[in-house]
């Protein structure tokens, strides 16, 4: 007779870890009462040590994950692709919907509190909604915001049911206001339908919905920075942030330091119409730094990666589409994750049914039905999935390149990367 199989792994707080990540996918959860206030205190107090795996050797806590859940897009704008498309990958190398959630638990259980999913176009994946349903069932285990970053077009069409699977933040993209210019920087026609999506989530923010509303517009030289002014003036009475961020080298999308416009020069611009813009302390893992004009309802950001780089507080990884984890958006180097989840279903995709029948045989073990000689099963996987992890975070560069070697650096398209 068997007997219970001991741990397999090197320490025991990344073994209790594990045992959170696999056991509790939806469907084998218990139903978890809301903690009350003696429990949260004794939560805090018996708080773990922020996961080794996701400190890198500058100290820098990776509590955020931005998960990339498409390569397609319904636009084509002129600064995230070339004209002529990207090689798109094959179906069978993109992660699929139990994989995603797999990871997503994966992370959380290590101190992830934030996820966005973003792409490609991340409303064009069909089962969006049920996938952040289930992502947003990690609330229990930590996940505290659940985030999009969208084009907006067809965002009006499952913004309900995205908020009331948990969506807690939207990242809009919107380069422009003028809807002939928004033709020729998305090289496609929408306007219309973004704007909806922007009025929509306003609409939700005053019945009671508790979304947080950005709008990222990049700035490009001779091309829209005549819009500065009119979408500081958009929060003149809508609680919006409108982040301008400066246009960055990827692949294929032609970046000249010429075309672009620094914070400096876009602070410049605002001050010439509202010499009042003043500063706003921002949160210490903020991409942007905020500014207001009194007496706005909104908020103006600035994401200045190209001329004063927050890199010191980072606290972000990426999962590419293809299932690579890249820790540094401005660095080539990445892993596969994806190779390594599905060694246990002989390196094809793990659907549903294929995650049901590999966490049975993880039960199986643990239960003691299955000694850790014969099967392999989740925890192990896990375990090799956390070095790997850790592995690549302890390679995070402290900062990226400078400006001209980044214009150098062989990097995805940005749309293969997930902003
Ligand atoms: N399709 C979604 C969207 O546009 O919001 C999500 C993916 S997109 C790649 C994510 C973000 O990256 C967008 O806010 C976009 O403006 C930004 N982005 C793309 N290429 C960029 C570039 N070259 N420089 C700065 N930001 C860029
Ligand atoms: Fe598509 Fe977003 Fe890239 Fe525009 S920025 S092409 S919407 S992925
Ligand atoms: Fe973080 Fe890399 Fe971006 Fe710097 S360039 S903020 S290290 S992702």
């Amino acid at each position: 007779m068997r007997g219970k199989v001991a741990p397999t792994c090197r320490n025991l707080t990344t073994s209790r870890r594990i045992a959170t990540a696999t056991l509790d996918a939806p469907g084998l959860a218990s139903d978890v009462p809301p903690p009350s206030i003696s429990h949260r205190k004794d939560a805090i107090k018996h708080a773990k040590p922020f996961s080794a795996f996701l400190t890198d050797s500058f100290d820098r806590q990776h509590d955020y994950l931005r998960i990339s859940i498409t390569e397609r897009c319904n636009l084509r704008c002129l600064y995230c692709m070339p004209e002529e498309g990207v090689p798109l990958s094959p179906p069978a190398h993109l992660l699929t919907t139990p994989e995603i959630f797999y990871l997503a638990s994966l992370f959380v259980s290590q101190g992830v509190t934030k996820i966005r999913l973003t792409g490609g176009e991340p409303t064009v994946r069909h089962d969006i909604v049920p996938l952040m349903q289930s992502i947003g069932t990690l609330r229990p285990k930590g996940l505290h915001e659940l985030a999009l970053t969208t084009n907006g077009i067809s965002l009006h069409r499952k913004l309900d049911s995205m908020v009331e699977a948990g969506l807690t933040g939207v990242n809009l993209s919107l380069d422009t206001l003028d809807p002939f210019q928004f033709q020729i920087m998305t090289r496609r026609n929408g306007f219309d339908a973004v704007m909806r999506s922007i009025d929509r989530i306003l609409e939700m923010k005053t019945l009671g919905a508790d979304i947080k509303l950005k709008v990222n517009c990049v700035v490009m030289r001779g091309m829209n920075e005549r819009e500065i002014i009119p979408f500081v003036e958009m929060g003149r009475d809508k609680d919006i942030e409108v982040r301008f961020i400066e246009y960055m080298p990827f692949g294929g999308n032609k970046w000249t330091q010429g075309k672009m416009i620094s914070f400096q020069e876009m602070l410049d611009i605002i001050r010439s119409k509202y010499p009042e813009l003043r500063s706003v302390r921002g949160h210490r893992n903020d991409t942007s730094k905020t500014y207001e004009v009194p007496g706005f309802v909104g908020k103006v950001g600035f994401i200045t990666s190209m001329t004063n780089d927050f890199c010191g507080t980072c606290n972000r990884l990426r999962i590419t589409g293809d299932g690579n984890l890249k820790v540094c958006l401005h660095g080539n180097a990445e892993v596969s994750l994806r190779d390594l989840l599905r060694k246990d279903n002989n390196g094809d995709p793990i659907d549903q049914a294929a995650f049901e029948r590999i966490k049975q045989i993880e039960m199986d073990r643990r239960e003691g039905r299955l000694s850790d000689e014969t099967i392999l099963g989740w925890g192990q996987r896990e375990q090799e999935l956390l070095q790997v992890i850790g592995a690549a975070v302890k390679r995070k560069a402290e900062k990226h390149a400078d400006m001209g070697d980044l214009e150098k650096l062989e990097n995805r398209p940005m749309i293969l990367i997930g902003g």
